[in-house]
């Protein structure tokens, strides 16, 4: 692999762009974002922004930009891109020197851009958009065979399920599935992706920084997958 630290020594002193990877994660719910987030976390000391967590982050710190947040909040209102862009930008301007992992942001093409706008005046840009697609059914099945107790510890009817049907192995609570993993829920939401996260995927497509992986294989086999389309990304980069 091209990561060894000697080589990303030499070349970090060089070209600083090429220790920087800036990194977009897109895909729908249950394609194993999240997982493959964790392994690129650990690989690369990236530092993950989840905009939920941020946004929640700011409220509960009582911030200038989450009491902003909070006002539109209470009213029932979005909170505008403008403003969720400022929280992401102090985040990477924060830890995100040498690059970040950016998930559930940007959400549509118009947020792509303001995006792309606004790190260009960093004097930055994304390197890569990393999709991890699946289908519906493949979501659909994921999801709701998850199963959880009262303590949360988390089975799966079909891929990892518990000794005795229903009930937890570690504490004999009974197993229930959560509203989120309900099939109607998830119909609704991949609903939502499909509408809004398309033309997103088109906007990353047409500048070349989409990269696409195949969320049904293992979640070992995308992470290995990722990292070599990094470590090409980053020998272009050095040519
Ligand atoms: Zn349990």
């Amino acid at each position: 692999m091209a990561f060894d630290a000697p080589q990303a020594a030499v070349y970090g002193r060089r070209y600083k762009t090429l220790s920087e990877l800036n990194l977009i994660l897109l895909g729908p719910p249950g394609a194993g974002k999240g997982t493959q987030a964790d392994k690129l976390k650990d690989d690369f000391g990236l530092p993950y922004i989840g905009t939920g967590d941020l946004l929640r982050k700011h409220k509960e710190d009582g911030t200038e930009l989450g009491r902003e947040a909070k006002s539109y909040m209470d009213n029932g209102d979005l909170v505008p891109d403008g403003l969720v862009i400022r929280m992401i930008l102090e985040e990477i301007e924060e830890k995100g020197s040498d690059g970040f992992l950016l998930d559930g942001f940007p959400r549509s093409a118009g947020q792509a851009e303001a995006l792309a706008e606004a790190l260009a005046d960093m004097g930055r840009s994304l390197t890569a958009a990393l999709l991890i697609e699946a289908d519906d059914e493949t979501v659909i099945r994921r999801l709701s065979g998850r199963r959880q107790c009262k303590n949360g510890h988390l089975y799966h009817v079909e891929f990892d399920p518990p000794k005795n049907e229903g009930f937890c192995d570690q504490d004999g609570k009974p197993l229930f599935q959560r509203d989120d993993d309900k099939e109607e829920t998830i119909k609704k939401r991949l609903a939502t992706y499909h509408q809004k996260t398309e033309p997103l995927i088109g906007y990353y497509e047409e500048r070349g920084l989409l990269r696409r992986f195949d969320g049904a294989r293992s979640p070992e086999e995308v992470h290995n997958l990722i990292r070599a389309t990094l470590a090409s990304l980053r020998f272009e980069e050095s040519l």
